[in-house]
């Protein structure tokens, strides 16, 4: 299974998909940084992969 993640372009910490929020936006979770990160940034055949697959990724 692919993992898809997501880099912050604040501060680089990577996240995984999964863990963005059912609204898909969540706070970086780097120490001291305010970025937002969302689903949307993610490129779209990432996006689609993920969604496609999306329940194998539930926890
Ligand atoms: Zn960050």
């Amino acid at each position: 299974m692919r993992i898809i993640t997501i880099t912050c372009p604040a501060c680089g910490t990577v996240v995984a998909a999964n863990e963005l929020e059912d609204d898909r936006v969540m706070k970086c979770p780097g120490l001291g940084c305010q970025e937002v990160l969302r689903f949307e940034d993610l490129p779209e055949d990432e996006r689609e992969y993920f969604l496609r697959n999306r329940e194998r990724y539930q926890i």
